[in-house]
């Protein structure tokens, strides 16, 4: 059968031209495509990642980053807070991107790789023929099939190229963030932190955050799981903001989802690889995604080179890719699902107490695991069904 590709991706956010860049770097014959006119605009996200995220694959480059924090500090609902280290909160502290500007840089790295890149394109339905997939696509109202002999699908939450390919990326309505998001101006706040609220209080389900972008400038954003609160996300942001800031201004506004479900079992079917928001990579404590998409889209690019390589296509054969996610950050998602349940199930005044027990460490020099092992024995009666995840 004669292929148009040897692989095609859907979808321009950080997976998908992290997926084409590496494939396309490995000498495959790559389309990456975006229905979005402009790749990382409109932007739905805070933006935050951490150093080591970026640095793992790229040389970073100062146009990327508004701005760098030191850490992080997380109040909880009685006002007591704790304050982090960068390098100790995880994957979402570090730097505040500018993923306009970020996400094309990507798409541009992709397309130098080899891989060509076209916009305002979006892939309608694909079928299974041969040993290849047909994929059709739909160009400023003009509609038009290309073959291939491999999809990724970096198509975001929204994805619908696992569910066209039988892999079942249902998500229940507990398992999605509910956001929104203002960029503020005019506001008073410690631009070398970024800032988290928890507890019902603010943010039922979910957290409020504040992630500097400037001078007096920052996203601050929340995310409620529906299942929490009969309100949206809006409601409650507002409430907050009318407190904290009512003289900021509002210049940009997002709203969007996050899974929170933890990864689906198996991201592959027969000739597809699916990464990123679309494999349900985010991280189900935090809501991060962008450090999972990138390293997805990694890892699928490799395995796609291999399999190009060896002509297998299978499920079987790209099971590799599973086994590769699996075996980097697979296994947090699976810890942080069960403590964002555990957590889902705190009153505001337990979780007041676990953040009061641990606000004099000196958090800059503790890892997170090894904070999860104090918090567990400073309050075995609240945590200790998470002592096998730590000890
Ligand atoms: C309000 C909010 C705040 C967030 N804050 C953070 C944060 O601070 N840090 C963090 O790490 N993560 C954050 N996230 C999550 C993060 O944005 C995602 O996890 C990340 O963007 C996932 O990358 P991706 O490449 O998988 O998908 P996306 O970035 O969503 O990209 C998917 C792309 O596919 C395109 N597409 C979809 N369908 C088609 C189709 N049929 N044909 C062609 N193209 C298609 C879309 O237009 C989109 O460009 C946040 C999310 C939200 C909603």
């Amino acid at each position: 059968m004669d292929y148009d590709y040897d692989l095609i991706v859907i979808g321009a956010g950080p997976g998908g031209s992290m997926a084409a860049k590496t494939a396309a770097e490995e000498g495959l014959d790559v389309l990456l495509i975006e229905k979005r006119q402009e790749i990382g605009a409109p932007v739905r996200c805070a933006e935050g990642v951490s150093r080591e995220a970026l640095e793992e694959f790229f040389e970073i480059e100062k146009s990327w980053i508004a701005r760098e924090v030191v850490g992080a500090v997380i109040y909880g609902p009685d006002g007591s807070s704790i304050k982090m280290a960068a390098r100790m909160a995880g994957n979402e502290v570090g730097f505040v991107l500018e993923r306009k500007i970020f996400d094309r840089a990507l798409a541009r790295m992709a397309a130098k790789a080899g891989a060509e890149v076209v916009v305002k394109t979006t892939a309608t339905s694909m079928k299974r023929i041969n040993d290849g997939i047909e994929v059709e696509l739909k160009r400023m109202g003009e509609s038009y099939k290309l073959r291939t002999k491999l999809v990724i699908g970096a198509d975001g939450i929204e994805s619908r190229v696992g569910k066209w390919a039988g892999i079942d990326t249902t998500l229940k309505i507990g398992e999605i963030e509910s956001c929104i998001q203002y960029l503020m101006a005019g506001i008073d706040f410690d631009p070398d932190y970024t800032h988290f609220w928890l507890g019902n209080c603010y943010a039922p389900g979910g957290y409020i955050w504040l992630f500097p972008k400037g001078d007096g400038v920052a996203n601050v954003g929340i995310g409620v799981l529906p299942t929490k609160t009969r309100e949206g996300p809006k409601h409650h942001l507002d409430a907050f903001i009318k407190e904290r800031y009512p003289d900021g201004e509002i210049i940009e506004i997002v709203a969007g989802g996050v899974p929170v479900s933890g990864g689906l079992e198996s991201a592959v079917a027969d000739n597809v690889m699916l990464v990123g928001d679309a494999a349900r990579h985010a991280d189900p404590m935090t809501g991060g995604g962008i450090a999972n998409a990138i390293k997805g889209g990694y890892f699928a690019g490799k395995v796609a080179k291999e399999a190009v390589e060896a002509e297998n296509f299978s499920r079987e054969f790209l099971k590799r890719y599973d086994e590769l996610w699996k075996g980097d950050f697979g296994e947090t998602l699976r810890k942080n699902k069960i403590i964002q349940k555990k957590i889902l199930k705190m009153d505001d005044e337990t979780l007041a107490k676990l953040i009061r027990s641990v606000s004099g460490y000196d958090l800059e020099q503790i890892s997170l695991r090894r904070l999860m092992i104090e918090l567990i024995k400073k309050n075995p009666r609240i945590l200790w069904d998470l002592r096998d995840l730590f000890m």
